[in-house]
């Protein structure tokens, strides 16, 4: 397959380059991986004790990273900025979705994170204990994951949508000591409650939790256990604005936070903290050349998401830059919020997903048109490859041709950026994550581990241990060496399909579970879609292959319609029939829908990302699978039925 469709690459500006705060030498110093990370280590951390080995891969693959150091994850974030001069620089501009605003500097920020430190330790908590965080987006968030790291403790941050189920499921897999929550929060201009999931996860007997700290934040009536529940405001409000943090080794457990579950049960991930730090920290600064003075970063994913942890709560703050935090969605009250934010904080770079992107380009131009985004400066995508349509509105519209994008292709196992173009120095390609980072090595290999030629597709693995790598599955080990390290000798299995175009830049093709084959032909889920949303009729896709008698496997598209799209539907055209014709001419016949079913929602996990394998099994005819993690169960209730009746 080819990518003719998009040519046009984009250049960085001279003066983007000129002001860049790296530039190509960081891509040379890249290349002699241990050294780059060993100097990196110790320039974005301040080390309590210098470590005395870059990387211990004797236990492969269970890696140690700047043995011997140590350090405190809270101290690299907070107190050093303030002890630097800087307490008086905002650290978060904390917007409600009802409109109330809060501003914390780095002075203000420390301050509370020593004082729930102080709260959660008198609560027993110390090193090594678990702490569930099941809040919804508000700073409390963030000082608690802090406050954890301040103590040496692991926090286990719960998505705030997740069922009581999910809860249980994380609260007992960690065996959490501590849950810290809310009453609720807002959600599309009502208040949610988030307490009573708690209550209701904790009402069989058997758990761990000893304690539950709750944030007021809306209001709503909640109910207590007695010797159980304490509010945040009691225990955190009273406790002393002292607190010195320890230092713990570099290996000490940070987080643990389960997958998207995108491709199947979600998979407790464990992250520690030196090379965690380290290597969110230095792809912070690189892939957005932040400027730390100057610069108001916001990226919009929950602190539920690793894209929240790693850069909400760490990066930025290791980094001491300033950041925005939005509890909301972004059609309350209208569909400008977000745009609005933009304007009021002067926000200049902006981290967001595919999926959100797809949704304004729905709601239409002319809502951001109305708002003053010049502060932008740069955009960045994660969590799903862009399609090319997607990256060149999100470049024209948002970033009014001006800002460059980077994709930045990661897992919640990388614990960090792994593949993105380095903005200063690349050609930016709509649609592909392009190169791995500095110090990381990726390849595409085929299915015997040997690497494949340019314009060939096949398996991301990446070939050497990098700082930020996931340490193991909590309580599994065996599940982590099977799940990443024994398809490829020696080579960390990401499960994606990937391939080299002609300049070496790297594409994304969707997951290997979802990669067809039809016909004797592998086609790619992604560029499908890719050519569906490039036409004008579709705002969203998500292709699949089914089994089929006499090709192996047949292509099935989902395609929710933009407004031009359900114009033609009224106007009688067999829309059905466009969109095969089309993907036939983007891509070639091989790759045409056997079926285009029009369907008003695809089902998303609650990060954004489409779950194709429920749609597989619909298509299929199967009892869906785990949706544990679906935003909304209703969706594939609907395709289900309108699969039935189309056939
Ligand atoms: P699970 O592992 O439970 O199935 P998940 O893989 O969706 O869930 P995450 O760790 O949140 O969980 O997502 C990582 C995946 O997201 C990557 O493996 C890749 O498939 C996709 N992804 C993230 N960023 C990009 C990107 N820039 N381009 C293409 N795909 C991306
Ligand atoms: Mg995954």
């Amino acid at each position: 397959m080819s990518h003719d469709a998009v040519q046009k690459t984009f250049p960085p500006s001279e003066e983007f380059t000129a002001n860049a705060r790296y530039g190509a030498e960081l891509l040379e110093e890249g290349r002699d991986a241990e050294a780059f990370w060993a100097k990196t280590a110790r320039d974005v951390l301040t080390w309590d004790t210098d470590f005395t080995q870059t990387l211990d891969w004797s236990d492969a693959p269970f890696a140690r990273w700047f043995v011997g150091g140590k350090l405190n994850a809270a101290y690299n974030a907070l107190d050093r900025h303030v002890e630097a001069g800087n307490g008086d620089r905002v650290a978060i501009y904390f917007e409600g979705e009802p409109g109330d605003t809060r501003t914390y500097t780095y002075a203000d920020l420390t301050r509370e994170v020593k004082k729930a430190a102080n709260a959660f330790a008198s609560l027993g908590v110390s090193q090594g204990d678990r702490v569930a965080v099941y809040l919804p987006m508000i700073p409390e968030a963030v000082i608690t994951m802090l406050a954890c790291a301040r103590l040496g403790a692991v926090h286990s941050v719960v998505f705030g949508g997740f069922s009581p189920d999910a809860l249980r499921q994380r609260v007992d897999d960690a065996e959490a000591k501590l849950v810290v929550t809310a009453d609720g929060s807002y959600r599309r201009g009502q208040p949610t409650r988030l307490k009573p999931t708690v209550d209701q996860a904790l009402e069989r007997e058997g758990h761990t939790v000893q304690n539950v700290v709750v944030v007021k934040r809306n209001g709503e009536p909640v109910e207590f256990v007695e010797g159980r529940d304490v509010w945040w405001e009691d225990v955190v409000g009273s406790a002393s604005e002292e607190h010195e943090a320890k230092a713990f080794d570099a290996e000490n457990p940070l987080f643990i936070l389960y997958t998207s579950g995108t491709t199947g049960k979600p998979k407790g991930i464990l992250h520690t903290t030196g090379g965690y730090l380290t290597q969110g920290a230095q792809t912070f600064r690189a892939t957005f050349d932040l400027k730390p003075e100057t610069d108001v970063f916001w990226c919009t994913a929950d602190v539920g998401w690793v894209t929240g942890h790693s850069y909400v709560a760490y990066a930025p703050l290791v980094n001491g830059a300033t950041q925005v935090m939005y509890e909301g969605t972004p059609n309350t009250p209208h569909e400008g919020r977000w745009w609005e934010i933009v304007e009021k904080y002067k926000v200049s770079i902006l981290y967001t997903a595919p999926t959100a992107i797809r949704t304004f380009m729905k709601w239409g131009e002319d809502i951001p048109a109305k708002y003053d985004l010049s502060s932008l400066r740069l955009l960045g995508s994660v969590g799903e490859s862009i399609n090319p349509e997607a990256w060149l509105w999100y470049h024209r519209v948002i970033g009014a041709g001006r800002c460059p994008i980077v994709d930045t292709w990661w897992q919640t196992e990388t614990g960090a950026q792994m593949l993105t173009p380095l903005p200063s120095v690349h050609a930016l390609k709509p649609g592909s994550a392009q190169q791995p980072v500095p110090g990381v090595e990726i390849d595409v290999v085929d299915e015997l581990g040997d690497p494949l030629p340019n314009g060939q597709a096949g398996f991301l693995v990446i070939r050497k241990p990098w700082p930020s790598m996931l340490r193991g599955i909590w309580g599994d080990p065996e599940r982590f060496k099977s799940t990443y390290w024994s398809r490829f000798e020696g080579m960390y299995f990401a499960g994606d399909g990937a391939k080299r175009d002609e300049d070496g830049d790297i594409w994304l093709l969707g997951r290997v579970d979802d990669v067809m084959n039809v016909s004797g032909h592998r086609l790619s889920s992604t560029e499908i879609e890719s050519a569906l949303v490039g036409h004008p009729y579709v705002a969203e896709a998500a292709v699949i292959g089914a089994s089929d008698e006499t090709t192996g496997e047949a292509v099935v598209a989902f395609v929710m319609l933009q407004e031009a799209g359900e114009q033609a539907v009224r106007d009688g055209e067999d829309v059905q029939a466009t969109l095969r014709a089309h993907v036939g001419k983007e891509i070639g016949p091989i790759a045409k829908p056997r079926n285009v079913l029009v369907t008003p929602e695809l089902p998303k996990t609650r990060s954004g990302k489409i779950m194709r394998r429920l749609l597989k099994d619909v298509a299929e005819g199967r009892e869906v699978g785990d949706t544990m993690t679906l935003a909304d169960p209703g969706v594939m209730r609907q395709i289900a039925e309108d699969m039935r009746n189309s056939s």
